[in-house]
């Protein structure tokens, strides 16, 4: 038996008890005759002492050639600790060590740990195994590890059922671009991991399986921005004869559940807010909705208004933009951001979710000269507009709108989604619009067009970003605190030193050049 008790679980009420315990050495203090040691494992950390006047000269020795992480087991007495610590839960207490074994020596590492550590990113990316050791890091990986738990919780009583799907397919265009796997048994031909289960999820749909949920690895081969990574996780759903009411409402579900069951934290219903308003008041389509500040048009075509509307009273600063809509209101947003930071308006414990309805269905990209899909080529146009996106000219095709929503926390977009097309001809016209030759689209999705020929119910779904979300929850603003092996600006894994060159061997099987 390597332990009875965990080093978080010892209280007065144990006190007489011989108890035996395992774990790391966080630290020691050798008085000569005296030793303490404090002894750590991931549920806490209990104090150790080694008395010159009650122990061999072995156990001594031992005990003082005890060095930082080394790990060890400790038999001993629990006693009433003299000088308690009301900061730690197993502060009234200590034990006095009658046995002790070395279970490994370790080196001093490169870095200390402790709440507060002294190891820049990169170190502590290479010895991240010493860094989950962290409290603060194995903080939010059990608080990770409770989100996964509780939404499987949740989902299940809603009657989802889990499905795994594949994570060698073709490439799935969710507007980034694919990490690509050559295979060795089909030369010169590749797979794509999955940028998210889109059309599996939606040929689920088709199969039946009407209540659809994984937690799901995504791969994004995107330029890194601060804090995206290349891999990440989704909460992703699909759901068939539903309305986008329907998923709102199973979805806003799940996110108060969370809320609740996680932090303990009751969250009141979600506001709504159109795309567009959410562009002419905040900016953004992802509004802060913590605090004020929403903008005031001092002229518009549609109308004007004169400095009184912006409702400033004296003393209030007025900050004034003008310019080029789209860009001017994008300004203004970061600058109401920025403003919102240097007053201390965004409270990282206060919660402000919210719903961003009717999405473009489409984009156009002056560079390019062509349409781009909002969400993903997928997205159902709003009922309505389904005959002008059928019949409608160029400009009629920039003001359709999708039945597609976006969940936004403090800020940040939690998750999005949309009702999907599920009629052969209209996802066709929508490969169209986007600049797929019939061939191209068929060739890229005739299996999905194919499928909705043989009985595609009406689905929609929705997928959350669980890091981000995660790291919302906390008021962090680093995704990367809640990977367990994330990896670095440059998109490598430090400790693994991946990505790698492969020898000449494994290029040659799978049919790769070969360099001289
Ligand atoms: N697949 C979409 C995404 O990853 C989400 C969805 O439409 O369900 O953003």
């Amino acid at each position: 038996m390597y332990r009875s008790h965990t080093c978080g679980e010892l209280r007065s009420s144990h006190i007489g008890q011989v108890v035996t315990l395992s774990g790391w050495v966080q630290k020691s203090r050798d008085k000569g005759f005296m030793i303490w040691v404090d002894l750590r494992d991931r549920y806490g950390m209990t104090q150790l002492i080694f008395d010159e006047n009650n122990s061999s000269k072995e156990l001594m020795e031992a005990a003082k050639s005890l060095g930082r992480e080394f790990v060890i087991q400790a038999t001993g007495l629990v006693i009433e600790r003299e000088s308690k610590n009301d900061k730690m839960p197993t502060g009234d207490i200590e034990i006095k060590v009658t046995e002790l074994k070395i279970l490994n020596a370790a080196k001093t590492p490169p870095f200390t740990i402790e709440d507060e550590t002294d190891g820049g990113d990169d170190l502590r990316m290479k010895y991240r195994y010493l860094d989950l050791r962290r409290s603060p890091v194995q903080k939010n990986i059990i608080f990770r590890s409770k989100m996964a738990i509780a939404t499987r919780a949740y989902l299940a009583d809603e009657g989802f059922i889990e499905i795994e799907t594949p994570n060698l397919i073709k490439s799935t265009p969710e507007g980034a671009r694919d990490f690509v796997v050559p295979s060795r048994m089909n030369p010169g031909q590749f797979y794509a991991l999955p940028q998210s289960p889109q059309t599996f999820k939606q040929i689920l749909m088709v199969a039946g399986y009407d209540k659809y949920f994984q937690i799901v690895k995504c791969f994004r081969d995107e330029d890194l921005r601060a804090d995206r990574q290349p891999e990440f996780t989704q909460i992703d759903c699909e759901m068939a004869f539903v309305h986008q009411e329907d998923i709102l409402n199973t979805f806003e579900g799940l996110t108060k559940h969370l809320f609740d069951k996680i932090l303990g934290v009751t969250l009141s219903d979600f506001p709504r807010m159109q795309y567009d308003d959410a562009m002419r008041l905040y900016g953004s389509d992802k509004p802060d909705i913590r605090f004020g500040m929403e903008f005031a048009e001092l002229k518009s075509p549609h109308h004007s208004t004169d400095l009184t509307s912006t409702q400033a009273k004296a003393g209030d600063l007025i900050l004034v933009l003008c310019g080029e809509v789209d860009k001017t209101r994008k300004q203004l947003g970061e600058l109401r951001l920025e403003m919102g930071n240097k007053l201390n308006l965004r409270d990282p414990k206060v919660f402000k979710p919210l719903w961003v309805l009717d999405f473009p269905l489409l984009e156009w990209d002056e560079d390019a000269q062509r349409f781009f899909a909002m969400h993903h080529p997928f997205t159902s146009p709003k009922k309505d507009d389904v005959e002008r996106m059928l019949n409608g000219d160029h400009e009629t095709m920039k003001a359709l709108r999708a039945d597609a929503y976006d969940l936004v926390l403090n800020g940040v977009e939690i998750g999005g989604g949309s009702i999907r097309i599920h009629d052969k001809e209209l996802q066709s016209k929508n490969f169209k619009l986007l600049g797929f030759t019939p061939e191209q689209a068929e060739d890229q999705f005739g299996f999905l067009l194919g499928a909705f020929e043989f009985g595609a119910p009406p689905h929609g779904g929705i997928a959350f970003g669980f890091d981000r979300l995660c790291s919302v929850m906390c008021g962090s603003n680093s995704i990367r605190d809640f990977i367990a092996f994330p990896k670095n600006n440059q998109g490598r894994d430090m400790m693994i030193d991946a990505p790698s060159l492969i020898d000449q061997t494994q290029l040659k099987e799978l049919s790769l050049e070969v360099k001289s």
